[in-house]
């Protein structure tokens, strides 16, 4: 049927039908996930009396909006927490990021990354290196930096961490690979460097970013003992159809600390008007489970066809997933590029554009980047990036839906595998 669409050849359709056999266990297992956090979803709309007037947003100062604190008190329960901060005006994951760690870290305070350096674009936040030299990172701010790095099979280093932790007031544990090519991490792992942490030391706050992480699994990272954990609307929780926007959701008071830092410090999270966000804020959130179980789909099916061109990816399609995301090497820059065109050319918004590599703010290598997407820059969405370093390992995350997700990445692998 998809070759009545798009110029597929015998290869890559016989590839096709062999992946969809081989994935349908796992496209089941996927299902059950998504029916239960589809229902603690429903759960937590009916518990929390979600109304109409809770979809209608504020303008100005937006004092006293109760769709936006309903949005909130929603988001908790979901995600296992006591409070949250959602709010359109997070612009990036980054962004939600910062607000968070500049809102718990203090001067002389130290910051403990728990499994190895953190994602690229906090590298400028933090001030490591030349990254963010002179904008106001925390090291400009007096806040110290300190790092367990992950062992060489990517596990945390679980005595490092008990040594490190009595030195700082914020534990840093990040879910998914980022631009690591190792898996992300399952909520088992996340609750042992907790407990490793906090064993160290009591009073040490736990953050966890919890970006691509989000209804993967059955359980949230503070279901398994984190203070906060930190995402982007644009990501999972925003089911492919909120704009913008970003969370912070976990302990009530840390909560609050951050939406200090939100708005203006003594103002806190009082204010922030919505305007037309409430409804499709509310409504990606209510769709998210679905659409990352459809991400899901298109990740396992993506990293079965690479397999079967022998190209071994991160997940392999018959592993668990704990992150929306598949890394693999594709071996080359016009593997890497043919692989981005393919995503390109199959996506439903600016399918006619080829993409190129280019330098990325936050980034320090160039990048190459595919997003034909309803939200700019969306990766729930279907999306790959990679930077233009050898080996050319490319990042793969997205898909809405799995019958186009499928037709975007069978084009992809023909476009990077299956021609010439
Ligand atoms: C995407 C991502 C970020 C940053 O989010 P942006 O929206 O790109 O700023 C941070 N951490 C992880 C693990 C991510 O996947």
């Amino acid at each position: 049927m998809l070759e009545q669409f798009y110029p597929y050849n015998a290869r890559a359709l016989e590839l096709d039908e062999q992946a969809l056999r081989l994935c349908r266990p796992y496209f089941e297992k996927m299902e059950e996930i998504r029916d239960y956090n589809q229902m603690k979803m429903l759960h937590a709309f009916t518990e929390c009396e979600v109304s109409s007037s809770h979809l209608v947003g504020t303008t100005g100062y937006g004092l006293w909006d109760s769709g936006r604190s309903k949005l909130e008190e929603v988001v908790a329960r979901v995600m296992g927490a006591e409070d949250a901060l959602v709010r359109s005006q997070f612009m990036s994951g980054t962004h939600t990021l910062t607000v968070a760690l500049f809102g718990l870290l203090r001067a002389g305070d130290t910051l403990l990354a728990a499994t190895g350096r953190p994602y690229d674009t906090l590298e400028g936040v933090i001030g490591l290196g030349e990254a963010g030299k002179g904008c106001g990172t925390l090291a400009e701010y007096g806040i110290r930096y300190d790092e367990a790095p992950l062992k060489a099979d990517f596990t945390p280093d679980y005595e490092l961490i008990a040594q490190k932790a009595p030195g700082a007031k914020v534990c840093h544990i990040q879910r998914s690979r980022g631009y690591t090519q190792r898996n992300a991490f399952d909520l088992e792992t996340i609750r042992k460097v907790i407990q490793t942490a906090r064993q160290a030391n009591p009073d040490i706050i736990i953050l966890v970013d919890n970006c691509y992480g989000e209804f993967t699994q059955t359980r949230e990272p503070c279901d398994v003992g984190a203070d906060l954990a930190v995402g982007s609307f644009i990501k999972n929780p925003g089911g492919g159809i909120s704009p913008t926007g970003g969370y912070i959701a976990g302990r009530a008071d840390l909560v609050e600390l951050c939406g200090h830092r939100f708005s203006a410090p003594g103002t806190g999270r009082e204010i922030g008007c919505t305007l037309d966000t409430l409804r499709d804020m509310f409504l990606g959130f209510y769709y998210a489970p679905g659409v990352v179980c459809e991400a899901i789909k298109t990740a396992i099916y993506a990293q079965c066809l690479l397999e079967l061109v022998g190209v071994k990816p991160v997940p392999r399609y018959y592993e668990d997933h704990n992150d929306i995301v598949t890394c693999f090497d594709s071996g080359s820059a016009a593997a890497l590029t043919g692989f981005c065109q393919g995503v390109q050319a199959s996506s439903p918004v600016d399918s006619y554009a080829a993409p190129e590599p280019c330098a990325e703010p936050g980034y320090t290598d160039q990048v190459i980047m595919a997003s034909g997407s309803f939200t700019m820059g969306s990766t729930i969405e279907l999306s790959c990036d990679g930077p233009l370093r050898a080996p050319y390992t490319c990042y793969l995350q997205g898909g809405v839906n799995f019958t186009a997700g499928r037709a975007g990445v069978l084009m992809a692998v023909q476009k990077a595998y299956l021609e010439g």
